[in-house]
């Protein structure tokens, strides 16, 4: 339900640093540099004790060099072309350039410094460049194709086919077929795209770092929780403020419990506007240019590679496969979300009449009167629920439930390598106690790791010498941390992102291929097996095993879980509202297939393009899309890029999963359990995705049980 997560980390390749990584490299460095030889830690974790800042770069440049070496030997191979020595010897190399990458970007993510933010500016270009001699080798290109074309008669089995098909993919939409003009024009294009989708996040974070609400009045506080005003002035004191002011910015965390709770509808107004304003000030920071040549030179990359458009383009590799099934879905989800939407205006409406005024609600009202309708309507306060939600015990309760499921156990770890020393390391086994992976957790926010709740690994699961190698995940969050001499207690929303994290972690540890190539499932599928995990949270059944009040142990109330329930659904139509109106302008940027002129003879006028998009799908008002185009990071910053709508595709999934498990009467039938980690947690990208679904269900999912689940039905 929640879109919060980042799967992947990894760094918009830049143009941005032309300094070659020169650095000293002495001998002695070479030998003491712990990337250079196997680790020599329990399970093979990184051994992040001894891994230092200054071995990052001597071993990302050495792990280019021997790549290349090794890409080279494969192209000018005497031996014909076979499965073993290409493409198998292809998905096998530049295995010292992979360890380093994926520790040094984990790391970056979670525990980063202006040190590493510098290494990460230079090594950018540098992979993007490598990526691009890789695909672009016409030696080795031909050996690809050579197989591929002959790919009937060489006997692989599935898997094999799979990882020959995707090779071979990888290199055609790496530009492998264009003529060389056209390769030229290709990283002419590239280079520009990743410069402009990093200048365009650059900016954005900028935006929101420079708007700040400073209030110095006590007055001008009304209706602001004691924690709230604490944090205020917290940030003020940190800011270099003087005593008596408080501070609120642009971040989630600050900006949206303000707009829920401050009755100051000016100062409501005030920092609604910073929001929506971003990077459309007219200032230095403004994206609406870098918008307009972004989606113009996506069109022309797509162009060049044989496509209409863009969507076309990205599209091929995921599970929608054409625009017209993503528009179809978010068409189906569109009007029963506004109908809902329209009851919950007239909602917000009443409450300004209750309230003595006459006003239409404008956006800054939305939040503030909808609290209010809903705590007419539920009498439902957060702050009911989270004595019952202890950190730990909601992470017991997450163990418990992949238990339940598939008999797996979670023992903590003590004497291990940690990526952090607040993390947490946890041996994950089957139940008849074989080894299958390692599991970190790192709950709490601080000055080195970026915000949201992401799972990532460090080190993938594959196989060397016919021995499965066991893969080691990651789970990084920020939840709110503990008051003094307290435990940390999670809201439902922490407590949903706990679960889903670990529901990226579980698809890690029961994956199970011979291949890298292969491991990777489409974008619009990644977030089933995290999402479906949510569903477990406040099951009465599951509730009553972890949701104990920190202090007196009592199970939480009934009563309390009927409430959150029936008062989770109330919202749902804006939630769902703001989220397509983002996923419709991602598309309708991508799907363009010339650029419009406006009147004054300029392409795109950004603007007015976007309010086309949502003025003429109805959209009310009062709601900005979920992001607005100078601040979508996620389809302009890359990433998302026509594939915003990916959340709710991996949610008709989801949802119609659960059902599998309901229909049973069980929530943790064994049968349907073994089903889906078989048939969807465990063969990464072996299959088709929809056929991986199909050979879970029986059938292609239907959107009933996700609108049900959003009280739209
Ligand atoms: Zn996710």
């Amino acid at each position: 339900m929640r879109k919060k997560t980042i799967v992947t980390a990894g760094l918009a390749a830049t143009l941005l640093s032309a300094c070659a990584l020169s650095d000293k490299t002495s001998d002695e460095s070479d030998t003491n540099n712990p990337f250079f030889t196997e680790y020599a830690t329990p399970f093979g974790v990184p051994p992040f004790d001894k891994i230092k800042i200054e071995h990052y770069k001597p071993a990302i440049v050495k792990g280019i060099e021997e790549h290349t070496k090794e890409i080279e030997a494969i192209a000018n191979r005497k031996e014909e072309p076979a499965f073993e020595n290409t493409i198998v010897a292809l998905d096998q190399s530049g295995r010292l350039l992979d360890r380093v990458v994926t520790v040094f970007f984990g790391q970056n993510s979670a525990n980063t410094n202006d040190e590493m933010e510098a290494i990460s500016r230079e090594i950018s270009p540098l992979l993007s460049q490598h990526r691009d001699d890789i695909s672009l080798n016409p030696t080795l290109f031909a050996r690809v194709k050579a197989l591929y074309e002959a790919r009937e008669s060489l006997s692989l089995d599935k898997e094999q086919a799979k990882l020959l098909e995707e090779t071979y993919k990888g290199f055609v939409r790496g530009g492998a077929n264009l003529n060389a003009d056209d390769q030229a024009k290709l990283r002419e294009l590239n280079s520009q795209l990743s410069l402009l989708q990093l200048t365009f996040g650059q900016n954005m974070l900028k935006e929101t770092n420079d708007f700040r609400l400073v209030i110095d009045n006590k007055d001008d506080l009304s209706g602001l929780t004691e924690a709230q005003i604490a944090n205020a002035a917290e940030a003020a004191k940190r800011a270099g403020l003087e005593e008596g002011k408080w501070l609120f910015t642009l971040q989630n965390p600050s900006i949206m419990p303000f707009l829920q709770n401050s009755d100051r509808r000016e100062l409501r107004e005030k920092i609604f506007k910073g929001y929506i304003m971003r990077g459309n000030n007219d200032n230095g920071n403004d994206n609406k240019d870098i918008v307009k040549q972004l989606v113009t030179l996506r069109l022309e990359k797509a162009k060049l590679m044989g496509y209409a458009d863009y969507a076309s383009f990205v599209l091929e590799e995921r599970m929608a496969k054409k625009a017209d099934n993503v528009y179809a879905l978010l068409d189906k989800i569109w009007e029963p979300a506004l109908k809902v939407t329209k009851q919950e205006l007239s909602d917000i409406q009443a409450e300004i009449k209750k309230e003595g005024s006459t006003f239409a609600a404008e956006g800054w009202d939305w939040r503030y009167y909808f609290e209010k309708a809903k705590k007419a309507k539920y009498n439902l306060d957060e702050s009911q629920i989270r004595p019952y939600l202890q950190l730990e015990n909601v992470r017991e309760g997450a163990f418990y439930v992949a238990n339940k499921l598939y008999g797996i156990t979670f023992t903590p770890i003590k004497e291990i390598p940690l990526p952090h020393p607040e993390a947490l390391a946890f041996e994950c086994k089957e139940s008849d106690g074989t080894h299958l992976g390692v599991l970190y957790m790192d709950f709490f926010p601080r000055a080195s790791k970026r915000g949201g709740a992401w799972c990532g690994g460090y080190r993938g699961q594959t196989y060397k010498e016919g021995k499965r190698v066991a893969p080691v995940i990651t789970i990084v969050c920020n939840f709110t941390p503990p008051a003094a001499g307290e435990p940390a207690l999670l809201s439902v929303d922490e407590a949903e992102t706990l679960f889903h994290e670990f529901g990226h972690a579980l698809h890690g540890l029961f994956r199970d291929v011979h291949y890298y190539g292969i491991s990777g499932v489409p974008r619009d599928f990644v977030e089933l097996p995290s999402q479906v995990m949510e569903h477990w949270v406040l099951e009465p059944e599951v509730l009553k095993v972890y949701a104990r009040h920190y202090r007196t142990k009592e199970v939480i109330p009934a009563a309390l879980v009927e409430k959150l329930n029936r008062g989770s659904k109330y919202g749902q139509g804006f939630a769902t509202t703001e989220y397509l109106a983002a996923s419709f302008l991602d598309m309708d940027y991508h799907v363009l297939k010339n650029i419009p002129a406006n009147e004054e003879k300029q392409n795109l006028n950004v603007l007015s393009f976007e309010a086309g998009t949502l003025s003429g799908r109805g959209l009310p008002a009062q709601i900005p899309p979920r992001y607005r185009s100078t601040y979508f990071n996620h389809t302009m910053g890359g990433g998302y890029t026509a594939g915003y709508y990916s959340y709710i595709w991996s949610e008709v999934l989801d949802a119609d999963a659960f059902e599998a498990f309901k229909e049973t009467g069980d929530i943790f039938h064994p049968e349907v359990a073994a089903r889906f980690r078989k048939y969807v947690l465990t063969p990464g990208g072996i299959d088709d995705a929809m056929e991986m679904y199909k050979n879970f269900r029986g059938q292609e999912p239907g959107v009933a049980p996700l609108l049900k689940n959003r009280g739209l039905d």
